[in-house]
């Protein structure tokens, strides 16, 4: 990426992306490093037009015409990208996020298009191909929303397949790498397990608490067992589940404090934006803001965002 790009917060960004063109160009060296690819047939000889920013292509079969902005999240916006760059700056860096209601003022959009900026950017987070995480890896799971009662009481619905009005997530974790979180629609064996094998590789050590869901898991892994129930948080000095039980704190108090009730609906998305800010928390701003730009292709459309 360009060598020149340094922003350490707010103020150098929105000095660097100073205009339209400045974006749109970082854009374009984003996402073609000097190549310029047709996002219709994949021909990599476009040529630029007279405005400086469409391109057309030179497949006699093709002869699209798209700019830098076709097929990613931010094709066809009104909005300008110095104004989505802000946005995707505030919703990565700050720890618990950013409300709609307070993006709208920060960077005077509507509320109705701060919505739909915060729930794009979201999706944008989302894995492509996520990978297999290895090493020591974290499973736990949590409960979201309606009345606070205390996780194992709370685990009893699981028979029923619900959990007193919460919405059940899972969290796996591999120590100062990657964060997956998923919608747990049940707490027994047969959903928990097979969710540990579609994300550990074969060879991890998997620490979890002494819940039941987890017992098999011994066929499949190195498994460390916390006795949570009997009081044990920590099992030879180096297998916990703290890590984890760290972020569900920060989930909740960022979900009430920010979002204040999220539905089942949208909660897939807020997991998402949460544990990518969570895993990205440690890199420098330049670097996140590319990693999360590198995320932009595909969108979201609005009719599929409202629908139910
Ligand atoms: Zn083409």
């Amino acid at each position: 990426m360009a060598a020149e790009t340094q922003f350490k917060n707010l103020y150098d960004l929105r000095q660097y992306f100073k205009n339209e063109t400045v974006c749109r160009e970082y854009l374009e060296r984003f996402r073609w490093d000097g190549n310029p690819v047709c996002p219709f047939c994949y021909s990599d000889k476009p040529y630029k037009l007279g405005d400086g920013k469409t391109y057309k292509c030179s497949n006699k079969d093709c002869k699209k015409k798209f700019t830098a902005t076709v097929g990613t999240i931010f094709e066809n916006t009104k909005i300008p990208l110095s104004k989505w760059f802000v946005a995707m700056y505030l919703i990565t860096a700050h720890k618990k996020g950013i409300s709609s209601l307070q993006l709208h003022r920060d960077i005077g959009v509507t509320q109705k298009t701060a919505w739909f900026i915060n729930h794009r950017i979201r999706e944008m987070l989302k894995k492509n191909s996520p990978n297999l995480l290895s090493g020591m890896v974290e499973v736990d799971e949590t409960y979201i929303g309606g009345k606070e009662t205390n996780k194992h009481a709370s685990k009893k619905g699981q028979s029923k397949g619900e959990f007193g009005g919460k919405t059940g997530v899972i969290g796996i974790l591999e120590r100062n790498k990657e964060l997956i979180v998923e919608i747990m629609y049940k707490a027994d064996a047969k959903t928990l397990i097979p969710t540990v094998l579609r994300n550990v590789e074969q060879d991890a050590t998997v620490v979890t608490d002494n819940w039941t869901g987890y017992f098999n898991l011994k066929n499949f892994y190195d498994h460390k067992v916390v006795s949570h129930s009997t009081g044990v948080y920590v099992v030879d000095g180096i297998y916990h589940t703290n890590t984890l039980e760290g972020f569900w704190s920060l989930l909740k108090r960022g979900i009430i404090g920010i979002y204040h009730s999220v539905s089942t609906k949208h909660l897939g998305r807020y997991l998402v934006e949460f544990s990518q800010r969570y895993q990205t928390r440690k890199i420098n701003e330049v670097d996140r803001f590319n990693y999360f730009l590198s995320k932009c292709d595909g969108r979201l459309k609005y009719k599929d965002l409202i629908k139910d």
